[in-house]
């Protein structure tokens, strides 16, 4: 399964059903979404309950899922202003983006995904990190430099927070940190949620 926008692993996708199965849709036996959440025209809400979509059938438009973007939140009807983290004046994104969007798996988290935007584009998602992750990808092995600069301020206080006053490097945190990269600019970013 290829996405522009989803690059991290399938596990990380939510509603996957964990083996290939028989389209609702189309019929052919290949990986499947469960559409009880889905954006589709094939069923109505009743009748969503228990079927799956194929990943080809996603791909052609017959399904999608909505996603809470920085932009705002997207469905069929585009973006609009829900939540807080939300802009107030999203840049105009064009539609074959918006429409990729919507034939993008969403984020397996804890409470909702965030996704992350730059440069006028949505962010790629890469998967989760771990803080080994940001020493191993910082210059210099400098891991909280890196996550300070990925992270927006009111999600900054993991990292300090996480660190026992005896250590100098921070082994584990309670948190699962969702890891996006600009298509534009290649800038990393990130979020983090917890149970
Ligand atoms: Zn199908
Ligand atoms: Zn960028």
């Amino acid at each position: 399964m290829d996405y522009i926008y989803f690059k991290g692993p399938s596990e990380d996708m939510s509603d996957l059903v964990d083996i290939k199965t028989t389209c609702s849709i189309c019929g052919k036996i290949d990986n499947c979404f469960e559409l009880d959440y889905a954006l589709t025209n094939e069923f109505n809400q009743n009748e969503k309950e228990g079927k799956v979509g194929c990943y080809a059938c996603l791909r052609e438009g017959k399904f999608g899922f909505w996603h809470d973007t920085e932009f705002g939140m997207l469905d069929e009807n585009g973006l609009s202003k829900v939540y807080n983290h939300n802009m107030d004046n999203p840049p105009a994104i064009p539609q074959d983006l918006l429409k990729e969007m919507l034939r993008t798996p969403r984020i397996v988290t804890w409470n909702q995904e965030l996704w992350l935007t730059h440069c006028n584009d949505f962010m790629i998602y890469k998967g989760t990190w771990e803080q080994k992750d940001f020493y191993s990808n910082s210059q210099n092995g400098n891991g909280r430099k890196l996550f300070l600069e990925m992270t927006n301020e009111d999600l900054l206080h993991l990292w300090d927070e996480s660190l026992d006053e005896e250590q100098e490097k921070l082994v584990e945190w309670h948190a699962t940190y969702y890891v996006f990269q600009c298509r534009q600019c290649n800038i990393l970013r990130g979020n983090w949620d917890c149970d």
